[in-house]
């Protein structure tokens, strides 16, 4: 399998994602077929240089194989890391490597607020036992290596300002590594200035990922099931005071596409203009790192077999998304770029991961 460029792609030595289920991913379950092993089973070291992340690194470089990738969905994180954060380049890189990773995406800790119609269908905030049982896996194995990472990127499976878990993760790895940065994946609610420097964590912040998937407070009450749109445009006010002043080097607003959003794309567009924030689109899955959402084909607006498909189609279409394009996922991209025949493979391909699931 052939990624969109020839670019290596070096996530398998710079980066590592710890899901919920303990599971190990290079980047994400969503877009790698392969787990690197369960984190309440291994160490650290044979999760990260074990034989499974191995295979994979020896593929890459003798064979630029990326069977194990997803490449439909793909975004290529490595690729882009290399320039975004400065990571290794490819002729250094073996099938071992001493180092550790740099780049660590946290995926376990659940909690949040909110209740987006992807993500859960109820409020759900991480039990007694499971704060147990993560702050031993925490303190045993992720935080020794705390000291070589250089950005935690937190939270893919829930808000970090909603847990108290996530909130004490952060201040005992500042204690080991006040050199540390963070990549912020948050839903805007209660970030604001206050929290952040009560965290300790306003000059430490590499990258800002907002989820707003709406452009209206009609459409943000559909999804999000809450009524704080009005709340969050206030908090972008203090993020791109952030951007303004250099304190964050990167600020992305997301949208994740589905049936009750995708005529607000282009609003959205313009409302990310005016944060000087970048527009991130993905597709619904279902699945940031914990699986609570019922799935419903019905929001799967991207399907050819959706009733309201042209329509969608057409709104891709327009002008004001070709600057984005590329911020699209790669099987939306190839409606415009493909062509026919690849627009029905990627179908297929669709219809196949659906029923695979
Ligand atoms: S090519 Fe994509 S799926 Fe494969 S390791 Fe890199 S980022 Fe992950
Ligand atoms: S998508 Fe984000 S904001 Fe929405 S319920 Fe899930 S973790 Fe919370």
């Amino acid at each position: 399998m052939v990624l969109l460029n020839s670019d290596i792609c070096i996530a398998p030595w710079n980066m590592l994602r710890i899901e919920n289920s303990g599971n190990c991913y290079i980047c994400t379950s969503n877009f790698h077929k392969i787990s690197l092993g369960n984190i309440f089973e291994k160490s650290f070291d044979e999760i990260w240089n074990g034989n499974e992340i191995r295979k994979i690194r020896k593929n890459i470089l003798s064979k630029n194989d990326y069977s194990y990738c997803k490449t439909e969905l793909c975004l290529k994180f490595g690729v882009n890391a290399i320039e975004s954060y400065g990571f290794k380049v490819p002729e250094e890189l073996e099938e071992y490597t001493k180092d550790y990773p740099k780049l660590i995406y946290f995926a376990f800790d659940c909690s949040c607020n909110q209740k987006c119609v992807f993500c859960r269908d109820e409020v759900s905030m991480m039990s007694k036992e499971e704060v147990e049982k993560w702050t031993n896996v925490f303190e045993e194995k992720i935080l020794p290596i705390i000291k070589y990472v250089r950005i935690v990127e937190l939270n893919h499976a829930g808000e970090f300002l909603d847990g108290k878990f996530s909130r004490n993760m952060i201040s005992k790895m500042l204690e080991i590594n006040e050199n540390l940065e963070f990549n912020l994946i948050t839903n805007g609610v209660s970030f604001n200035e206050k929290n952040i420097k009560s965290l300790g964590i306003e000059n430490k912040i590499n990258t800002i990922h907002v989820s707003l998937h709406s452009a209206t407070r009609e459409t943000y009450k559909k999804i999000f099931r809450r009524d704080n749109f009005n709340k969050v445009i206030e908090n972008l006010e203090y993020i791109k005071r952030l951007k303004k002043d250099n304190k964050i080097k990167n600020f992305e607003i997301m949208f994740v596409i589905c049936s009750l959003n995708y005529k607000d794309i282009l609003l959205f567009i313009n409302l990310t203009k005016r944060f000087f924030a970048r527009p991130s689109f993905s597709l619904i899955n279902y699945n940031s790192g914990a699986e609570y959402a019922s799935e419903k084909i019905e929001y799967e607006i991207f399907s050819p077999f959706h009733r309201h498909y042209n329509n969608f189609v057409k709104i891709l279409k327009n002008d004001l998304l070709k600057e984005y394009m590329n911020s699209l996922p790669p099987h939306l991209l190839t409606l415009d770029y493909i062509g026919k025949k690849q627009v029905i493979s990627n179908y297929i391909n669709y219809f196949k991961r659906r029923k695979d699931k």
